[in-house]
């Protein structure tokens, strides 16, 4: 990249190219969509989401149908560098302060990045539920609005054009200055999928709302490109995990099904997945570089909605995420040595983030 500053550029030209953005579901969006194609699809399919990554997807690889994911913060280099055909806009939240921007200054940079795109052929697919994500991506003429579920409002609460409160009312959000939801929806996801009037058959193999939302976001952006959702729903329905993720794995005699959930609004969406059984959960939390140093998020999560369950804590800051849950009137066992683990009955529900999900997902085996 020194040698040849614009090489992802040289490696993108000719290509068609989908980039997916989001504070939360790149990684599973991307793979949705690289499925759903079907055939040969250049991807970062590890999540190397910065320019680096991307050069090294593309150069390993010379089919002309591209898919990366792309870090929030890498959008406009990236839309400048590949000349997508699409933008898929999942949503912002907060996510590692201590070295990420604030969310509303990304909402800014996606908005500038966009209005000065020149390419008047980029389609964005955006949600149309996260204002943060309606306020960058209404400046484009070409967005295909997806309504899909949106339960984290926590960060969209003041209007990004006027800071005054933004109004959330069933399925739908406004502003007094009129900034508000789009009313020209293409795509709708409620009990069932509709792309553009047309109800596809979504079933997925892989749990929870959020799931279904990024597959809504994945399919719309397919249809745009003329790809069959009949035939491209079916591949992504037989998808069961992502890099790891919601797979089932076996350690010291128990059965673990591994989640992946690294920032509060991640967290919310992954605990609502959870059974209301009662059931012993497993957490294990770090804050090394890749999970951000400063592990203050916890108090953001609603962990409350644990109450009933015996939570065993475990990673570097297990005694961090042990205090958070003490607040939480959570019953929770710190494990300070893994032998010490009693038996487990059935399949364990084990939430981790970012380096502490690899940390398990080495030392598990399928
Ligand atoms: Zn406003």
């Amino acid at each position: 990249m020194k040698i040849a500053p614009d090489l992802v550029a040289s490696l993108a030209r000719g290509r068609t190219v989908i980039l997916v953005s989001g504070t939360n579901g790149k990684t599973t969006t991307t793979s949705m969509i690289v499925a759903g194609w079907g055939g040969e699809v250049t991807t970062n399919e590890t999540g190397a989401n910065m320019p680096a990554g991307h050069a090294a997807a593309l150069a390993g690889s010379h089919g002309d149908r591209v898919a990366l994911e792309v870090d929030e913060a890498w959008l406009g280099d990236t839309l400048r560098s590949t000349r997508p055909r699409v933008v898929v806009l999942l949503n912002l939240s907060r996510d590692q302060l201590d070295r990420a921007n604030e969310v509303r200054h990304l909402a800014e940079r996606w908005r500038k990045a966009l209005e000065s795109h020149d390419d008047v052929g980029l389609v964005v697919v955006a949600n149309a539920n996260d204002p943060l994500v309606v306020y960058a991506a209404e400046v484009r003429a070409n967005t295909e609005w997806c309504d899909v579920p949106t339960t984290w409002i926590a960060d969209a609460l003041s209007c990004p054009k006027c800071t005054l409160a933004i109004s959330h009312v069933g399925n739908s959000w406004h502003c007094n200055c009129g900034f508000a939801k789009p009313v020209d929806v293409t795509t709708v996801l409620g009990d069932e999928l509709t792309v553009d009037g047309d109800v596809v058959a979504l079933d997925l193999s892989m749990p929870g709302e959020f799931n279904r939302s990024n597959a809504t976001l994945a399919l719309s952006a397919l249809h745009v490109l003329g790809v069959d959702l009949d035939q491209a729903v079916k591949r992504v329905n037989a998808i069961h995990s992502v890099v790891g993720r919601f797979s089932v794995r076996r350690w010291n005699g128990h059965v673990l099904r591994l989640l992946l959930a690294k920032n509060p609004s991640g967290f919310a969406a992954m605990l609502a997945t959870l059974p209301e059984d009662g059931a012993d959960i497993w957490i294990a939390i770090n804050a090394r570089v890749a999970d951000g140093h400063d592990p203050s998020w916890l108090y953001d999560v609603p962990f409350e909605l644990l109450r009933g369950h015996r939570v065993y804590c475990f990673g570097d800051r297990r005694l961090d995420l042990a205090t958070r849950l003490d607040y939480a009137g959570v019953d929770y066992v710190v494990v300070d040595d893994d032998s010490t683990v009693p038996p487990s009955k059935g399949t364990i529900s084990l939430l981790a983030n970012y380096t502490a999900f690899h940390d398990w997902l080495t030392r598990s085996q399928s």
